[in-house]
């Protein structure tokens, strides 16, 4: 793209404007679908569509759609977010929530905020891959924290106007998701359900001041210190056993929808702590309000009503996934809905006004349920899928079929566009001492055998789907590469976006799944691209990163792809008509070599129970088996396990911690070791493994 001087000079101008005016977000902006100027909230307007109704961009001109210009994001190492665009300013969060503003049209940066996190998050930096989103108000932005925080930034300085800990710095709870804004409310969930004794609530804060407004907790505490409201009581009628000092969970991590027809906000809540029924809840029952939505009074944070997918979760199954307004025909009557795709494989549709289920249909592969049975609103169960008889191989497993990644809705031809993944989950609690189980802050808590494998590359595979929700079935289905699976983004354009793990961010045809145009982004996508106007001109924006739970956590299956957080580098790519920037020169996708000295006798003991610290501690961000997915470093590679004295100096002493690698000092030597010695072995493995390989490849040519 080229300016003359003069039309440089009326950007600016304009640029400036725009700026002394970023304070037009407000519910009419949200509440109006029909504008696409802006992509003013996490899903575009208080539907949650992730839909534009911009048609400059369509199928008749996507081949001219190039690169208006790249920004490069030193030092980040998750790019798993949304970006929102207000009256020509991008703004969005990365890594360890670092808030961004740019020039949509120019690529110039116009401000960061760094909450500096590392710095202060202690513990807490253990259970993150960071944050997914932000939220702007008038002339605020909100982003959340890893250890807690709720900040409201300047939207033209991004200088700090206040801050609320949401959480205690003593839990394991911390923020991922989105805060969402609407009538002078900002509402924020947690997330930590694996990592602690937690129990899961949304605040609302005023967004004005930062005064808390209203709490409202998803499972119930202590009946003996006494229920918060009606809700809890009656959730606790669903519970057997001491729950409470196992927490429950139910965090809402991610999705909160906020309905301005009946003045409500709907929140999808998460997994139990721990993941065990059988532990959690040793007489059984639902335990209310894990897996479900729930919509609750906008101004009170009231209780209203409530659907659970999952009575009874014991596979980390959740609805934090989206919930998406709309008005689909039912019955050939026009009918206002909630469209939710949770990780369980099935696709809902409930009636908004009162939450009763009004269809439920496979989407994925599910093989925990025969159906969802319309009159009572639950599934049918298969025998067995509760590890009665362990192990048990279900489909999905933990990390769904589809998860954050948000799906897109197009209300014109009325169909969802879902990234889905396809992947079992072994359930195993053989062994596990389920009267004597607690939970142990900064553990993997599943209450199940600890997972010491690693992920092959072919275990799991994944498609983008387009689906009718009246009609509950699949229109098309185009396979996409690995497991994890970019967000979406239709258009009134007759398209669908999506970036992936290969790195590639394709435009398909709505209407049937025809690739139309590609661009080669040079490292894995994750978050979901947004379009918006700027100076008169259609813009489409994505952040290119890898990172959240499956780069982080699936060993060979997310490192099959090359990509290495800290090899290359997370980038801002914009797009335009014409545009035909290029991006500066990337790395090609490269295999970790791991690293061993022939002359280390590894104690098999030791490096056993350096395993068990493994599963617990270390596989969430460096990948299962020692194999990191591209998220964290991968530790049979790193000189760092080498020498005892600097492995323990990053380990126990946090000489990494600034970088993001936080500090175990509660670890002994002898603990820290035996890691060592773990890690060693499976550096020695695979080492030999890649040599066998490469010798049968020798072969294989003569
Ligand atoms: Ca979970």
């Amino acid at each position: 793209m080229k300016y003359s001087r003069f039309s440089t000079a009326l950007v600016a101008a304009a640029a400036a404007w725009t700026m002394a005016a970023a304070s037009g977000v407000d519910d009419a902006m949200m509440a109006n679908d029909a504008d696409g100027s802006n992509w003013a909230t996490y899903g575009r307007t208080f539907s949650n569509w992730h839909f534009s109704p911009l048609a400059g961009i369509n199928e008749g001109n996507i081949n001219r759609l190039g690169l208006a210009w790249s920004l490069e994001l030193p030092g980040i190492t998750n790019g798993a977010t949304v970006p929102l665009a207000v009256d020509g300013v991008l703004y969005f969060t990365v890594g360890q929530s670092m808030v961004h503003a740019v020039d949509a049209v120019s690529g110039r940066l116009l401000w960061k905020h760094d909450p500096e996190v590392t710095r202060v998050a202690g513990h807490k930096l253990r259970y993150t891959w960071g944050p997914r989103g932000l939220a702007v108000w008038k002339d605020k932005v909100y982003v959340g924290t890893t250890d807690g925080r709720l900040i409201a930034l300047d939207a033209r300085s991004g200088r700090e106007v206040w801050s609320r800990m949401t959480v205690t710095p003593e839990d394991s709870l911390t923020l991922t998701g989105p805060p969402r804004v609407f009538g002078g409310l900002v509402v924020i969930g947690n997330a930590g359900s694996e990592w602690g004794a937690v129990r899961g609530y949304v605040t609302a804060y005023d967004a004005e001041t930062g005064e808390q407004r209203w709490r409202f907790y998803t499972v119930p505490g202590n009946p003996a210190d006494g229920f918060e409201d009606e809700a809890m009581e009656m959730a606790a009628r669903t519970w057997t056993g001491e729950w409470w000092k196992l927490g429950g969970g139910g965090t809402v991590w991610h999705a909160i929808t906020y309905d301005p027809k009946y003045h409500r906000v709907y929140i999808g809540t998460g997994n139990g702590a721990p993941w065990n029924r059988k532990i959690r809840s040793p007489g059984g029952g639902d335990n209310l309000f894990l897996c479900s939505i729930i919509a609750l009074d906008a101004d009170t944070g009231r209780y209203l009503w409530h659907y659970q997918t999952v009575p009874g979760e014991t596979w980390d199954y959740n609805s934090s996934m989206d919930i998406t307004l709309a008005t689909i025909d039912v019955a050939g009557e026009p009918r206002e809905v909630i469209l939710h795709a949770p990780k369980n494989g099935f696709f809902y549709v409930l009636d908004r006004a009162t939450g009763k289920l009004l269809s439920a249909e496979k989407s994925g592969k599910a093989t925990w349920a025969e159906r969802i049975d319309v009159e009572t609103g639950r599934p049918v169960e298969v025998a067995g899928v509760r590890y009665e008889e362990s192990p048990a191989l279900i489909w999905p497993g933990g990390i769904g079929s589809h998860n954050w990644h948000p799906m897109s809705f197009n209300p014109g031809t009325g169909l969802v566009f879902i990234p889905t993944m396809e992947i079992a989950g072994l359930y195993d609690d053989k062994g596990v001492d389920r009267k004597r189980f607690a939970m142990v802050r900064g553990d993997l808590n599943t209450g199940l055998v600890e997972f010491t494998g690693d992920a092959p590359p072919d275990a799991g595979r994944s498609a983008l789907l387009a689906w009718d929700p009246a009609a509950q079935r699949q229109v098309w289905r185009v396979d996409t590469p690995g497991l994890w699976n970019g967000g979406t983004l239709s258009t009134a354009g007759g398209l669908v976006f999506q970036g992936q793990s290969d790195g590639m961010l394709n435009a398909y045809a709505a209407a049937n799944g025809q690739r139309l145009w590609s661009f080669d982004a040079k490292m894995g996508i994750t978050g979901a691209p947004i379009t918006y106007e700027a100076d008169g001109r259609q813009y489409l924006s994505v952040v290119v990163g890898w990172g959240a739970a499956g780069p982080a956590f699936f060993g060979s299956l997310s490192a099959q792809h090359g990509w290495q957080a800290r090899v290359h580098p997370h980038r801002v790519l914009t797009f335009v008509l014409d545009g035909n920037d290029s991006l500066p020169a990337t790395p090609p996708p490269l295999v970790a070599q791991p690293v061993d000295d022939p002359a280390l006798k590894i104690d098999p003991a030791q490096a056993a129970q350096g395993e068990s610290l493994y599963a617990r501690r270390c596989n969430a961000c460096h990948g299962l088996a020692a194999v990191a997915g591209g998220f964290a470093p991968d530790l049979r590679a790193s000189p760092v396990g080498l020498a005892s004295e600097s492995f323990r100096a990053v380990v126990q002493g946090g000489a990494l911690e600034l970088a993001g690698m936080p500090r175990f000092d509660e670890f002994s030597d002898e603990e820290v070791e035996a890691l060592r010695m773990y890690l060693r072995r499976r550096a020695r493995e695979s080492l030999a493994a890649m040599r066998a390989e490469a010798r049968a490849g020798d072969n294989s040519d003569h």
